[in-house]
């Protein structure tokens, strides 16, 4: 099969063919449809996640991954209703299923996680087995290049979000700054207008381009936020929303200086959602976050429950995408587009 991997941190993915994977008794082959590109694979590419896991390479990148059902394991359960041919979306934390964070639905979060994409399989391959458990059937009739990346740029702020409304910080007397309008923020926004309560909702970005996506996912406010002081910032928010500070912020870039303007703009008891890792170290202020009392919720992708509700959505129609169709062979310059920052939407490899 055709599978894009990584030999050596720091170069180009090697495009060739290898062996399918072999099938354990308890997963399914799926034959991949669709695989979102999503700046962590350019993360791992330049080595940013191996002070915390140094993965081994080969590595089969890709991890937003969307197909249909080839081969169903020896020992799947019938009662699982999995039959060949089944259109799948992959929830990508792969728990040992014994920890107290698998016990309650949170595997991507369990010590001894798998992710897809980050070691052996992977989402820019033609096929993966995936542990039966971690596949969600989906609506046949949903596009495929849509799904892919529903599985991380469309939950990872889902659960963001749901952080924010689960602690109380949403609501119509509220004001939700949106940060970063690229894969994440894009779907970042609409769930903003699904879940925020009646919260007023304010995208910040650098780039009017990626505003207008903002503005035509339902946005109130727009601030292009590019060479100004979180002063100036705030005045503007105030022009748009009469207050200057955020009651909530989801930070979809989680670069040092989107980080320093969120929290100059947090407001008394205000929440901060950061699921963007842009940077690496960020200095703040200590004083002001012990004595406004604010919250800092990091939210780290999402689990099957966070991807069912999504699916649910995307069925019932509620959210938009804006994609941009790739092939295989364009993966290595779509990866240098994104290091750059030079993609609207998110870039889907598409079989
Ligand atoms: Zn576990």
């Amino acid at each position: 099969m055709k599978a894009a991997r990584l030999h050596e941190y720091g170069k180009q993915l090697v495009l060739e063919d290898i062996p399918v994977p072999d099938l354990a008794p308890d997963e399914n082959l799926v034959q991949v449809k669709a695989c979102g590109m999503c700046r962590s694979d350019v993360q791992l590419v330049d080595g940013y996640f191996r002070p915390y896991a140094d993965i081994k390479p080969p590595i089969t990148v890709g991890h937003e991954i969307t197909g249909v059902v080839h081969k169903i394991g020896s020992i799947v359960p019938k009662s699982s209703g999995f039959q060949e041919g089944d259109h799948v979306v992959v929830a990508p934390g792969w728990g040992d299923g014994t920890c107290r964070h698998c016990q309650v639905g949170n595997t991507h979060i369990c010590p001894n996680v798998r992710w897809p994409g980050f070691g052996p399989v992977g989402g820019f391959a033609e096929f993966l087995p995936v542990p039966a458990r971690y596949l969600i059937k989906v609506d046949s009739r949903l596009q495929f290049e849509q799904l892919a990346p529903l599985t991380d740029a469309g939950m990872t702020p889902y659960r963001g979000i749901k952080k924010l409304r689960d602690a109380g910080a949403l609501g119509p007397d509220r004001v939700l700054g949106v940060f970063g309008v690229g894969g994440l923020g894009g779907y970042a926004v609409q769930y903003a207008r699904l879940l925020g309560g009646g919260a007023t909702v304010v995208a910040f970005a650098r780039s009017d381009e990626k505003l207008a996506v903002a503005t035509a996912y339902g946005a109130d406010h727009v601030i292009n936020v590019k060479g100004k002081s979180s002063a100036d910032v705030g005045e503007e928010l105030k022009k748009a929303t009469s207050q200057a500070q955020l009651d909530a912020i989801i930070d979809c870039v989680g670069a040092p200086e989107m980080i320093q303007l969120g929290f100059a703009l947090l407001s008394i008891s205000g929440h901060y959602a950061d699921v963007g890792l842009v940077g690496d170290r960020i200095d703040i202020p200590l004083f002001p976050r012990v004595s406004r009392e604010q919250t800092f919720h990091g939210s780290f992708w999402g689990n099957y429950t966070d991807l069912s509700e999504i699916m649910a959505l995307a069925a019932h129609g509620k959210i938009r995408h804006t994609i941009k169709a790739i092939t295989f062979d364009q993966l290595n310059e779509n990866i240098e587009l994104l290091r750059v920052g030079n993609i609207v939407g998110r870039a889907v490899m598409k079989f």
